[in-house]
């Protein structure tokens, strides 16, 4: 071997014994010492690592609640019991959590909203949708169908149902949010699984347009805000609800021609129950022409 390459090597190993040297005292002196704490919370979280709790996964929130930056009860999926066991490990006292789950806050499908002249030939899928034409419907705020929401869900809590729109199995829904943050109209919402009544729209166009648009908007007549006591404000042509101020027993719901404002299905007390089945009975009878515009208005084909 030439000399050249003797000092070559020796050289080289003499660096890296020094380096390897540098680095074992380096994480000698300077190791941090994790809270054992965070792997005992980590343990009891479901594992999903959704992000609904508002951290980067579930590690990440075991060590915000550690460090006192998160609460207990922070995880909606884990719920009340993994809200009890992460207290126990933190050595706090359990928080009661209230049951967050998926709302879809539109009803304008096949049956109820109009169609444009055109149909959308295309990916199926609701943000493709979105950006190339806003699909099939008039409605440039109503669902799209495509079921970006389905497809988001880890924990099948949500199908797309006969009318072409979203539905949520409260039974398997965790309220992580997933389906809302994939829905590019905005129309799903979380809630608490015992709020009854939802403005069930996000359309704000005014009124001619929206009542020719679809047979279930808003059409921010106003009516159901006026006897409210504040409860309800009109904003932009759509009824918003401060459910901090809402009686449900002030809102006129049989003056709501749309049924825009309502209750949830199943939830409406009696006199309520009749009214909705009555406005259905109405929805299927009613022949309705549809309009690109929601101003012209011709006959429906066929
Ligand atoms: S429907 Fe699915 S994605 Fe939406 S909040 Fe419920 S569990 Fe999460
Ligand atoms: S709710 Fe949103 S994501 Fe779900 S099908 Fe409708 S437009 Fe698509």
């Amino acid at each position: 071997m030439s000399p050249d390459l003797l000092i070559a090597v020796a050289a080289m190993g003499g660096l890296g014994l020094f380096f390897a040297a540098a680095l074992a005292v380096a994480d000698k002196k300077l190791r941090v010492e994790e809270n054992p704490m965070i792997g005992r919370v980590h343990e009891v979280l479901p594992g999903a690592n959704c992000g609904a709790c508002g951290y980067a996964g579930c590690y990440d929130f075991a060590v915000q609640v550690v460090e006192g930056n998160a609460a207990c009860n922070g995880c909606p999926v884990g719920g009340q019991d993994t809200a009890d066991e992460v207290a126990a490990v933190v050595g706090i006292e359990s928080v009661k959590s209230v049951r967050m789950v998926a709302r879809v806050l539109c009803r304008g499908g096949r049956k109820e909203a109009r169609n444009k002249e055109t149909a959308y030939i295309g990916p199926g899928g609701c943000s493709v949708q979105n950006i190339v034409s806003g699909g099939n419907k008039v409605c440039i705020y109503g669902c799209l169908g495509g079921g970006d929401c389905v497809a988001a869900c880890a924990f099948n809590a949500i199908y797309m149902n006969g009318n072409g729109l979203p539905a949520v199995v409260d039974e398997f829904c965790t309220g992580c949010g997933m389906c809302a943050a994939a829905c590019p109209r905005n129309i799903i919402e979380i809630h608490p699984i015992d709020r009854d009544v939802f403005v069930f729209c996000k359309n704000h166009d005014g009124p001619k347009e929206a009542n020719v648009l679809c047979d279930a908007s808003c059409i921010g007549c106003g009516i159901c805000a006026r006897k409210s006591g504040g409860a309800i404000s009109m904003t932009d042509n759509l009824a918003i609800i401060d459910y901090e101020k809402l009686d449900p027993e002030t809102i006129p719901f049989d003056k709501c021609r749309s049924g825009a404002i309502g209750y949830l299905p199943g939830r409406a007390p009696a006199r309520e129950a009749e009214m909705e089945e009555s406005r259905e009975v109405d929805l299927v009878k009613k022949i309705r022409p549809f309009s690109t515009t929601g101003r012209s208005i011709r006959k429906e084909p066929g």
